[in-house]
């Protein structure tokens, strides 16, 4: 029955998200649609055309800025929920963002402590991919980035820290509020992302934040007992 329940979970996520990606796709697409047939005409002034193609190129930014906040670790056939160990997985995300955070003179650190929980890897790692590059993103002029994972008897802690941008009391309330941003190029959609899949496991987060401080998210996720599959198992998946 366990088996039967995470089976309909996974496949209502797939879904969700499958419907969420297409929607938000579209847009830009149609747009980018648009022009490319004003530009088929070919009689258009020489700056109008540059303007078009601009935009054009803009919009296909985006679609590829949408694309990676749902779908940066999507595989063919995703796997169901399994044990996730925290630590392993963060460790991951931190080596695919440690590259960007040292072109920003961001110094990354992390104290990761062997916890288990229940979901989806692939979703597991974008949400923490979001949040990890907003944290980044929040320090243009560089800083201290700190991610912890902490058992807690029936929950698993993580922590990330920044000193960064910060946020008003408004940001912090509307943090996963689809389409809102400050960014200029922001989607708008990576943390509503991350807040879903924090949900979908059954997690919870809070956010202390201070303008020109920086920013901590606190997510905590049911523990489970389960043992995650080996490095070997999780590949062949
Ligand atoms: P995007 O990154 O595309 O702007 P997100 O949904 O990922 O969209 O984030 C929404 C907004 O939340 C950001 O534009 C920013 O204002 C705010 N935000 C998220 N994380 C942080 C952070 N660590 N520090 C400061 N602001 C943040
Ligand atoms: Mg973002």
């Amino acid at each position: 029955a366990r088996a039967e329940l995470m089976k309909m979970e996974k496949m209502q996520i797939v879904s969700q998200m499958a419907a969420s990606i297409s929607h938000e796709i579209r847009n830009p697409l149609t747009v980018v649609k648009g022009f490319i047939q004003l530009l088929q005409t070919g009689r258009l002034p020489r700056e109008t055309e540059e303007r078009y193609i601009r935009i054009a190129l803009e919009e296909l930014e985006r679609a590829e800025a949408i694309i990676r906040d749902y779908l940066t670790f999507a595989k063919p056939a995703p796997k169901e929920t399994e044990p996730i160990d925290v630590a392993t997985q963060l460790q991951k995300v931190l080596q695919m963002i440690t590259p960007m955070a040292h072109m920003h003179s961001i110094h990354v650190s992390s104290s990761l402590e062997h916890g288990v929980v229940i979901g989806n890897v692939q979703y597991f790692q974008q949400c923490f991919l979001n949040l990890l590059k907003n944290s980044i993103e929040a320090m243009p002029n560089g800083g201290t980035l700190h991610v912890a994972a902490e058992n807690r008897g029936a929950s698993v802690v993580i922590t990330i820290s920044d000193n960064g941008v910060g946020m008003t009391k408004e940001q912090v309330r509307r943090f996963g509020e689809p389409y809102f941003s400050t960014k200029e190029k922001g989607t708008g959609l990576g943390a509503m992302v991350a807040v879903k899949i924090i949900e979908q496991m059954g997690g919870t987060w809070t956010i202390e934040s201070a303008v020109q401080k920086g920013t901590t998210l606190t997510i905590t996720l049911p523990a489970s007992r389960l043992r995650p599959p080996t490095a070997e198992q999780s590949a062949a998946g």
